[in-house]
C-alpha cells in the first residue's frame, strides 16, 4: 500500500477503521511472506550465502540440482522497487553462485538467470529474487516462444518502441 492511499483514508473519520483495517491487512500479508520469515531465520533453508543486503539459499522445488535463489533481505515485490545497492548485490551474488556451481560437483554445464518480475511474469513468492539455475544438455527446462516468435520487426516500429520507453525512463 502506497503512503499516498493510506494519507487518503485518513481523510474522515468513517474511513479512519477502513484505514486501519487496510493497514492490518498489510501488516498480515508481509508477516506471511515466505522470504521475509526466512531471512528472519523463522523459517529454516538450506542458505549458502548472506551479507548485510541479501540472502542466498536453495530453491525446495529446483529445476535441476543446485537451483539457487538470490533473496533481497528488504521486502519488495518488485527489483525495480529495490534501491540500486540492493540490486547490484543481487547480480554480484548471483555471480559468485554462478562461479560456485560451475566448480562444484552438481553437473552444471552452464546457467540460466530467471526473474520473474510479477505474477503474469511468473513471480510466485511476491518478495524480490533472482533464480540461479544450473543447466546442462538434455535436462527439459527451456523457454516456451509464441507462435509467431521470429519475425523481425521494422527499423520504424521498433524505434517506435525505443521511443515509448525513453519517454519514460527518467521517472
Ligand atoms: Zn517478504
Amino acid at each position: 500500500m502506497c503512503i499516498s492511499l493510506v494519507v487518503k483514508l485518513t481523510r474522515s473519520r468513517d474511513d479512519h477503521y477502513r484505514n486501519h483495517q487496510l493497514i492490518a491487512h498489510h501488516a498480515l500479508i508481509m508477516e506471511e511472506c515466505i522470504f521475509c520469515k526466512i531471512v528472519k531465520g523463522e523459517v529454516p533453508s538450506s542458505k549458502i550465502y548472506e551479507d548485510d543486503l541479501v540472502i542466498a539459499f536453495m530453491d525446495i522445488k529446483p529445476v535441476n540440482p543446485g537451483h539457487a535463489l538470490v533473496v533481497s533481505k528488504e521486502h519488495q515485490k518488485y527489483i525495480s522497487d529495490l534501491d540500486d545497492k540492493s540490486t547490484a548485490r543481487l547480480i554480484s551474488v548471483a555471480g559468485k553462485i554462478n562461479k560456485a556451481l560451475r566448480k562444484s560437483e552438481i553437473r552444471c554445464e552452464d546457467v540460466n538467470y530467471f526473474l520473474a518480475d510479477g505474477e503474469v511474469a511468473g513471480q510466485e513468492v511476491a518478495h524480490a529474487h533472482l533464480h540461479i539455475i544450473p543447466r546442462f544438455k538434455n535436462d527439459g527446462f527451456g523457454l516456451k516462444f509464441p507462435a509467431e516468435y521470429g519475425k523481425m520487426l521494422s527499423g520504424e516500429e521498433l524505434n517506435k518502441s525505443a521511443s515509448n520507453i525513453i519517454k519514460y525512463l527518467d521517472e
